[in-house]
């Protein structure tokens, strides 16, 4: 490896920055790279928001642990951008920076009664079961017989999925101990998933969809009349209407749950005294405006009874000062992750084009930023500042009173969480507070 002449910082620690890391360290051009994260532990959304009964998901992990051993790399976790260092400091400290932190936020549905208690945001519930420390407060009472889950994306069969699980089904899972027990003991009868456009709009993916019906707890129901008239143009809408047929041929098979799926019928408020007691939803029809299938309203509504609404309608990014946001798309602004205006700034991942894709597709989309910062080392428009020192971070963050996790303080916590779960044949029984992580960071972990 060449010596070290550029030292470039990678904010979050998610899919996008990890794919973003791999490719500055084997790029051979003497790059070191610090990560830096707000949170005591890496892995962004594959701890923190892939499902726990989706473990082959979550193994991507592995690819993560072997970037992080390649020679070059630094881990600062526990380090927030926008409280610990701003992005003035980010260049004085590096000579480019490539902001990864996703997208932090949900988008709100802006109806009368979204915030009454049992409204959840999605991203809520996906924090909560996972461990996320900053959601373990949250008293989720999911003591209700009917649950109605807004959206018709993966992150919805998630979440109806997850509250579907059955003890057996939840046991060898990295859940948390009180989702586990919330959901195992949750006398829920019925989970409606609810699409504002048609079957064939629908942004699942046909694996996912799949899954809904082999799950041991649950029958799923479709009503037949909602697929017909659908137009299939291409393979993935062919797949999934083919699911979504299979689905409303069945005869239930007198499961303790039933999932079923609603079509063209958006929320247009939540009803309740004290909590969610209803949710009044509105037929639409389908229309073409600019090229695309829009849901606009009829005048026919219906109200629901349920005790939980969870608003699963897709996440937002927010911004960080001094960067220039687009807040309509709630991006940073750039171009092919470039930030505009802003030399040696770059962004990918969800911060970048918004929140879409699998995993896989950050692995791209941090490359393709990577090589317009490398092609931008080339022309000599990024120089190594000799300011910019391994040592310079470390000596701002002590300044400022911050106590980083480094990479050992993670495989700290990440033996710890193994060894917990190893003894109850589960892959870990995570660390949940930001306490418990802070304390797990500073013990090397006693193997059972
Ligand atoms: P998403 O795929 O964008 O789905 C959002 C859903 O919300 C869409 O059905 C959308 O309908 C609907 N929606 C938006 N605004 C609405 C409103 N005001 N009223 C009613 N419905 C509304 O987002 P996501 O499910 O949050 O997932 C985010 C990304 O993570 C996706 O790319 C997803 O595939 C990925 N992910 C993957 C997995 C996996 O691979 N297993 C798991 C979880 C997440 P319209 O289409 O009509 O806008």
């Amino acid at each position: 490896m060449p010596e070290a002449s550029l030292r470039v910082a990678v904010i979050g620690s998610g899919p996008a920055g990890f794919y973003a890391v791999g490719a500055l360290l084997d790029a051979d051009a003497g790059i070191e790279v610090d990560m830096i994260e707000r949170l005591p532990t890496p892995w962004g959304l594959v701890r923190l928001g892939v499902a726990p009964d989706h473990p082959k998901l979550k193994s991507v992990s592995r690819a993560f642990e072997r970037i992080a051993e390649k020679p070059g790399f630094r881990f600062f976790g526990n380090v927030e951008v926008g409280r610990d260092l701003s992005h003035a400091d980010l260049l004085q400290l590096y000579d480019a920076v490539v902001y990864a932190f996703g997208a932090q936020t949900d988008k709100r549905l802006g109806i009368p009664g979204e915030d009454l208690p049992g409204s959840w945001s999605a991203t809520e519930f996906v924090a909560w079961y996972n461990g996320h420390p900053d959601y373990q407060e949250l008293q989720f009472d999911l003591n209700v017989e009917r649950a109605v889950v807004i959206g018709n994306g993966n992150v919805a069969l998630d979440v109806a999925r997850m509250l579907a699980l059955t003890p057996e089904e939840l046991a060898p899972t990295d859940t948390t101990d009180p989702a586990i027990e919330a959901i195992g003991d949750a006398p829920i009868r019925e989970i409606v998933i609810v699409g504002r456009r048609g079957p064939a709009q629908a942004s699942w993916t046909t694996q996912e969809l799949k899954e809904m019906g082999e799950l041991a707890g649950a029958d799923v129901h479709v009503d037949a009349a909602e697929l017909e008239g659908a137009v299939e143009d291409d393979t993935h809408t062919h797949r999934n209407m083919d699911v979504l047929r299979g689905f409303a041929a069945r005869e239930p098979a007198g499961k303790p749950c039933v999932i079923r799926f609603l079509f063209f019928r958006s929320p247009v408020a939540i009803h309740g005294t004290d909590q969610v007691e209803s949710v009044e939803l509105v037929r639409n029809r389908l229309e073409e405006q600019d090229g695309r299938l829009v849901a606009v309203p009829t005048d026919e509504h219906e109200t629901s009874d349920c005790g939980l609404v969870f608003r699963s309608v897709g996440y937002r990014g927010v911004g960080l000062a001094d960067v220039p946001f687009d807040e309509r798309r709630g991006t940073i602004h750039n171009e092919g992750g470039r930030i505009v205006g802003e030399p040696r700034s770059y962004c990918a991942g969800w911060i970048k084009r918004g929140p879409t894709g699998i995993i896989g597709t950050n692995k791209k989309d941090a490359t393709e930023t990577v090589n317009l910062l490398l092609e931008d080392i080339e022309h000599g428009r990024i120089k190594h500042n000799e300011h910019a020192t391994p040592e310079a971070v470390e000596t701002l963050l002590a300044e400022r009173g911050v106590n980083a996790v480094l990479y050992a303080g993670w495989t700290s916590i990440d033996e710890l969480e193994r060894a917990a779960g190893e003894k109850l044949g589960r892959p870990r029984v995570k660390l949940r507070t930001w306490d418990e992580l802070l304390e797990g960071a500073e013990r090397v972990a006693e193997t059972a």
